[in-house]
């Protein structure tokens, strides 16, 4: 990957385009379906360059109340797009198409007016959950019946085709405009890519604005290339990873671990357990997991990892969960 970014070849994108940027571009935009796609600085970018495309200020998007676009974007949607989230509660892991029809208001004069469903395909918050197929159809369908746009955010939507069995054109196709993250399980440094039908040049504005022009970008358009090309069959591995780490780290110390559809591994504590005391006893050991809320904690599998390294880390895990209680 490093060679392949100092070998690439570089224009301007800002001023009259980039050959590697260009090829990046071309390359998800087949493999997702999609007429156009725009490389961003960040998955963040590349969502909020959708919502700014699809919705209406003024108007809801109603997603899923744990969705990233909710939790981890400092309000951008409200912010730049004058959009309000509309977090769908459900009983279970994900939105479903039963949570969404139920969430949607009767129509009324004083209500706030819906132009968005965004879709989120795995989620992140539920533990890399995989939402099937048919659901994202009647999500789909459901959101189109009330006059919405569908939006989704497929930051992890490789690792979803991976554990459905299909391929991102097939999940995409549902969306009127989607976003997949190259960097995370591909490996690439920096980047998401931000997709559509029609025009491409309302994103490119919208890009714009935010200040995701970038020049030299096939610097690292040509890693994100390379993660494409050769990091994308084995993200298998990483599923497999995960549940052995899964497998070898629940019960311990009465901790609960979700099991993984995907790459990520949600681990709830036992009662009374401090995530942030857990983690810092971990990272001491080595090994580095996120304090997802006071009581979870999140491990990763990914491509730096192997699988003596994650039975490694199991290991340490499950012995730390083990002293803590
Ligand atoms: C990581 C992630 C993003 C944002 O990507 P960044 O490149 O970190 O900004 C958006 N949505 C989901 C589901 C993610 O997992």
């Amino acid at each position: 990957m490093r060679q392949a970014m100092a070998n690439a070849e570089v224009g301007d994108d800002v001023l009259d385009g980039d050959p590697t940027t260009h090829a990046l571009e071309a390359r998800v935009a087949e493999l997702l379906g999609m007429d156009w796609a725009l490389y961003c600085p960040s998955g963040t970018m590349a969502n909020q360059v959708g919502l700014g495309l699809l919705g209406r200020p003024g108007t809801e998007v109603l997603l899923d109340a744990r969705a990233h676009i909710i939790e981890k974007e400092k309000a951008a949607a409200a912010v730049m797009s004058g959009l309000q989230v509309h977090p769908v509660a459900g009983a279970g892991d994900v939105m479903t198409p039963d949570d969404l029809e139920r969430a949607f208001p009767a129509p009324n004069r004083y209500g706030t007016p819906s132009s968005v469903v965004a879709l989120e395909n795995t989620h992140n918050s539920a533990g890399g959950r995989v939402t099937s197929l048919a659901d994202m159809q009647r999500m789909a369908d459901i959101a189109r019946a009330h006059g919405c746009t569908v939006y989704l955010d497929g930051a992890r939507l490789w690792n979803a085709a991976v554990a459905l069995g299909t391929d991102v054109k097939t999940l995409a196709s549902v969306a009127d405009v989607t976003m997949v993250c190259l960097s995370k399980g591909l490996g690439a440094p920096v980047g998401s890519c931000v997709a559509g039908r029609g025009r491409v040049e309302p994103a490119w504005e919208i890009r714009t604005r935010m200040g995701g022009g970038m020049r030299q970008s096939g610097v690292i358009a040509s890693a994100a290339l390379h993660g494409l090309e050769h990091h994308r069959a084995r993200l298998h591995e990483d599923h497999a990873n995960a549940r052995l780490f899964a497998a070898a780290v629940d019960g311990k110390g009465g901790a609960r671990v979700v099991p993984p559809d995907t790459n990520i591994v949600m681990i709830d504590l036992g009662v009374g357990v401090q995530a942030s005391v857990v983690a810092a006893a971990i990272a001491a050991d080595g090994v580095r997991v996120s304090v997802w809320t006071a009581t979870r904690l999140r491990a990763i599998t990914h491509l730096d990892a192997t699988r003596a390294q994650v039975e490694q880390a199991a290991h340490v895990v499950a012995h730390h969960l083990e002293a803590s209680r």
